[in-house]
């Protein structure tokens, strides 16, 4: 019953309407979409259909929240509001839809009972594809988020040498050698360090490989793909149990790859997950220290100035 109303709404919207419309009814029907199989395509609860509209604005608004000390908010929780009201900034959406307390997404039933948000249709009707339960971080970043730039975000649409594509991961980019880490308590899968020399491939794929077996309970099991890393900088082999925060390899731009980045895939049972979603944020608490002020980055993409308040994870 809900469903059909919710289709209902979605067809008038795309009779006659704007991409944006579109894109902000396609966010409120994707359980719709998911057994309908409106599009054929591969719409997923973090899939945005044309998000290559917004990717723009929403990588420069990660780098300069995630750098600045805040956990992370998916780029369908921020449209849920900028849709409704394009005069709100991303940054400044994605600041409320955060936890101060332990940088985590908050509950949206929680974002919708500030006044700013609660006129709108998607407070007084909340979608239930969004999250509304405190979720589960079983991660600690697999780089120093101090170091790195976000040059790709999961499912983001884009083009690569040419090719269009929907990318499966993260693209975290940062000087090569930077060390990249265990997210978990686990154990090592595969080592694949084929690639001698730092260059790109395009025949390559993901380049020298480590691929991490991270084991939450007796039903869940993420696998988690670090890809393009640089020659001869494993420091592990397959069966090696490793614990979070250890390092792992260094960044490079081995494979398929346009310079040095860390390729950060995440699966469960063979399907490409969020794993920026995964990590947990809660220990970057001192950016929230009184006179703190992470600020906004226009520029996205200039240096971070690194603040000697963060802590780096053991
Ligand atoms: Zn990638």
């Amino acid at each position: 019953m809900k469903n059909k109303k919710k289709k209902s709404k979605v067809l008038k919207v795309v009779m006659g309407s704007s991409v944006g419309m579109i894109v902000m009814s396609l966010i409120i029907i994707i359980p719709v979409l998911m057994v309908l199989d409106f599009f054929g395509a591969n719409i997923t609860d973090n899939y945005v259909e044309n998000n290559m509209d917004y990717a723009d604005m929403y990588r420069e608004t990660l780098n300069s929240a995630i750098k600045g000390g805040y956990g992370y908010v998916p780029l369908n929780r921020i449209l849920y509001f900028y849709l409704e009201d394009e005069k709100l900034t991303f940054l400044e959406i994605y600041k409320d839809n955060i936890d101060l307390e332990d940088n985590r997404l908050k509950e949206i039933s929680e974002v919708c009972t500030l006044p700013k948000y609660k006129i709108y249709d998607g407070c007084k009707e909340i979608d239930e594809d969004q999250i509304d339960e405190i979720q589960n971080k079983p991660f600690s970043p697999p780089v120093d988020f101090s170091k790195v730039t976000i040059t790709s975000f999961f499912m983001e649409e884009r083009i690569v040498f040419g090719t269009p594509g929907v990318h499966s991961a993260w693209d975290l980019a940062a000087g090569n050698k930077t060390p990249v880490k265990s997210v978990c308590d686990g154990t090592i899968k595969k080592v694949s360090f084929k690639y001698s020399e730092n260059v790109t491939d395009k025949n390559g794929g993901g380049g020298n490989q480590i691929y991490l077996e991270c084991p939450i309970d007796e039903d869940l099991t993420y696998t988690v793909i670090y890809a393009h890393l640089y020659p001869g900088t494993s420091k592990v082999k397959e069966g090696d149990s490793v614990k979070a925060g250890d390092e792992l390899a260094g960044i490079g731009t081995t494979g398929y790859s346009t310079g040095p980045h860390l390729h950060y895939q995440v699966q469960v049972n063979g399907e490409n997950v969020d794993g920026m979603s995964l990590i947990d944020f809660s220990d970057k608490k001192p950016p929230f220290n009184p006179g703190y002020n992470p600020g906004y980055n226009p520029g996205g993409l200039t240096p971070y100035n690194p603040n000697p308040n963060f802590p780096t994870r053991p």
